[in-house]
């Protein structure tokens, strides 16, 4: 077996196999390994929702035939008390429902045409570092129990929320190995045929609860007319219930489940967090979720990790052009992704960590009130300024109920947010101003995260 590559991309995933497909489209060696099977790749508990807008970002045709489940035409967002339905539709929220085992093998396929060895159940152990440089993984192989080197120039990590590379990167390199598990979500979900017939197949249905689901919310999202993808997910806190059994006792016991038959479940978790502030370091790029690549409102990584991937893809591309594959020649691919998808990601964090802290109450009253709404709720979804629908009528009710302290609270929250999005709008375009850069980062997300617990 060949043992030394131009790149190698540690995991299949939608991510790496985007980051491969884009260096070997430029004629360099890639070796994309994965833990899987060949044929188990993009078999992966999600919810399988994804916005047109990323396959036209990325060239991408859309999704046909069998990958296709069904479209969709926006999400129906439910308040805890049932009361509110927020009906957001709109460009950004038009999608596809896809089969995401054939969507990943598709992905896959695209890499393989490209040029990239594919390496099946194939484990990455650890990266090895030389001379401060990360040149290539340890792996092990799962059917023979083969340990193997795979030396290259430069090692793409894009292993998913597992980051088994990241986490074991030395401080020299530059990169956060850990996050916070309160920026984690951690999910059940199960693919159901159902007895009764969904009247609506074009939404998508999220259903807001921090009593039930904290920190995360659930959903019924129809693949056909009588199959759904349904899951909640809670934050991975202390205290955090089993998300299973929240499913159990409070989707799953409604009406449309009733007679409804399993076809497959599993958990699974998310980052729902700002990405890594650097995602680079000598001779490694980081990408997906293991860069926490991820819309923290909604979850939706499978989108953000391509986009990771392709950006990732083209500085290497450059970097190995210039026979340089040092921190500072890897540097635009981290500028690249802050300036776009990266700030509004870290904008939707204050967003995501002001939506954690209020209780039912509050969300009831915000929804009913539409002190957001949807045509905003669209747009701060879509990583645009969270604009306030404040009429005298919503203010003197509030005064009434007691909740200025929540109206005040979601000012700030739209201040912040917009300034957190300028913050990595400005991201420094070489290493040199980075330092700088990160204390600014940390001082505006202690700022989030003490407006999240402020009476
Ligand atoms: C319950 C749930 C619901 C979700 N719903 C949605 C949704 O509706 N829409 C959406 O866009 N996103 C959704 N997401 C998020 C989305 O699935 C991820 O953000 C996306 O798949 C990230 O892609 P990735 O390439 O970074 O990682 P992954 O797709 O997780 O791929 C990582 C790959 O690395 C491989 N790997 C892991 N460790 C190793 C190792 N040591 N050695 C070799 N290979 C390894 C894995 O086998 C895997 O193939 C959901 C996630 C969950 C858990």
């Amino acid at each position: 077996m060949k043992k030394k590559f131009d790149v190698v991309v540690v995991g299949a995933g939608t991510g790496g196999c985007m980051a491969a497909k884009t260096v070997a489209d430029a004629g360099f060696e890639v070796c994309l390994i994965d833990r899987k099977r060949r044929e188990n790749v993009g078999d992966k508990v999600c919810g399988d929702a994804i916005g047109k807008h990323h396959f036209d970002n990325l060239g991408l045709s859309y999704p046909v035939g069998e990958e296709l489940e069904r479209e969709m035409v926006g999400i129906k967002i439910y308040s805890p008390d049932g009361e509110t339905v927020f009906n957001v539709e709109g460009e950004g929220l038009y999608g596809f429902m896809v089969n995401r085992h054939l969507f990943g093998q598709r992905l896959l396929k695209i890499a393989t045409d490209a040029g990239a060895t594919f390496i099946e159940s194939t484990q990455a152990l650890k990266p090895i570092i030389k001379d401060h440089f990360v040149t290539g993984v340890l792996t092990k192989n799962l059917k023979t129990g083969e340990e193997v080197t795979l030396s290259s120039q430069i090692v793409v990590e894009a292993s998913g929320l597992s980051a088994v590379l990241r986490t074991k990167l030395p401080p020299e390199i530059g990169i956060d190995t850990t996050i916070l598990k309160e920026d984690v979500v951690v999910c059940y979900r199960e693919i159901r045929k159902l007895k009764e017939q969904i009247s609506d197949t074009k939404f998508c249905e999220i259903y807001l609860n921090p009593q039930f689901a904290p920190g995360g919310y659930s959903w019924v999202f129809p693949e056909s007319e009588t199959k759904v993808n349904v899951g909640l997910g809670v934050v991975t806190s202390g205290g955090s219930p089993n998300p299973k059994k929240q499913l159990y006792n409070y989707i799953l016991s409604k009406q449309l489940f009733k007679d409804s038959s399993i076809v497959t479940g599993g958990g699974g978790q998310v980052p729902t967090r700002r990405p890594l502030d650097c995602m680079i370091g000598n001779g490694v790029a980081i990408i997906g979720d293991a860069a926490c690549q991820v819309n923290p409102i909604h979850g939706g990584g499978m989108g953000p990790s391509m986009t990771g991937g392709a950006l990732a893809g083209k500085t290497i591309v450059e970097a190995m052009g210039n026979d340089d594959v040092s921190r500072s020649e890897l540097w635009p691919y981290n500028a690249s992704y802050m300036q776009s998808y990266g700030a509004k990601q870290a904008g939707l964090d204050v967003f995501r960590l002001f939506l954690q802290g209020l209780s039912d109450d509050d969300l009831n009253y915000g929804m009913k009130y539409r002190m957001i709404t949807e045509k905003d709720f669209l747009k701060a979804s879509m990583g645009e300024d969270v604009r306030l629908n404040l009429t005298e009528k919503t203010i003197r009710v509030l005064r009434g109920v007691k909740k200025l302290s929540f109206l005040k609270k979601l000012r700030e929250t739209a201040s912040l947010l917009k300034r957190m999005r300028e913050h990595y709008q400005s991201y420094p375009t070489s290493p040199q101003d980075f330092g700088e850069w990160k204390k600014k980062t940390r001082h505006l997300v202690q700022e989030a995260v003490k407006m999240r617990v402020a009476p």
